[in-house]
């Protein structure tokens, strides 16, 4: 805990005082351009990994980045869902999975989830992508089976974003795109999922940087 302290306390000196006047700004609004909802893991920062400062990511993080399909969960992932696309007015979510995510790599190991009844119950969202990938990835085995897994299971957790009616409601006007990204942790990189090819691509920054330019 004293490292944390005394991150606060650099905070509270040298942070705040040079991004004051952002902060008055941020007190009394926000509005935020993306949802990114991701996965528990402390290595996972959405606002590092895209540079965003206070105000500009709507967070949620999960364990394992699911998004339970509209009507199975009604709780905090759905609340996130429904307040950043119906009232902050966000233009993208993005669901992104991530290397060594600890969430698939317990579906190797099921017998290690009896004792943990939360995560087990919680991890019945990912039914899918388990199915699938048993269906399609047996041939895999270790840390390669588990990023297929990973990789399927942003794939199925953006069918359940499209399930939920807010969601739904802005993309079937035009105004709202979904993503899934796959984060590797070792290598800092993004790749993001194509609905033609059905795979994921390095995201190309250079090409990102002349989009935005
Ligand atoms: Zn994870």
């Amino acid at each position: 805990m004293d490292k944390l302290l005394k991150g606060y306390s650099k905070f509270r000196k040298e942070v705040f005082p040079r991004e004051k006047h952002n902060f008055k700004m941020l007190a009394s609004s926000q509005a935020p351009h993306a949802l990114f909802i991701t996965c528990a893991d402390s290595r996972v920062d959405p606002s590092m990994i895209l540079q965003a400062p206070p105000g500009e990511l709507f967070i949620c993080k999960v364990v394992g980045n699911l998004v339970p399909a509209y009507g199975s969960a009604m709780g905090g992932v759905a609340s996130a869902v429904e307040y950043a696309v119906t009232v902050l007015g966000v233009s993208d979510v993005i669901i992104c999975g991530h290397s060594d995510c600890g969430a698939m790599r317990a579906f190797l190991h099921p017998e290690k989830l009896r004792s943990l009844k939360a995560v087990e119950a919680w991890l019945e969202h990912a039914t899918t992508a388990i199915a699938v990938s048993k269906d399609h990835h047996s041939h895999l085995e270790g840390d390669a089976y588990v990023e297929a897994l990973t990789k399927e299971n942003i794939v199925s957790q953006l069918q359940h974003l499209r399930t939920h009616p807010s969601v739904a409601s802005r993309m079937r006007r035009g105004n709202l795109a979904i993503h899934g990204w796959y984060y590797d942790i070792g290598e800092g990189t993004v790749s993001s999922y194509a609905d033609d090819s059905g795979s994921f691509h390095l995201l190309d920054e250079e090409a990102v940087i002349k989009a935005v330019a």
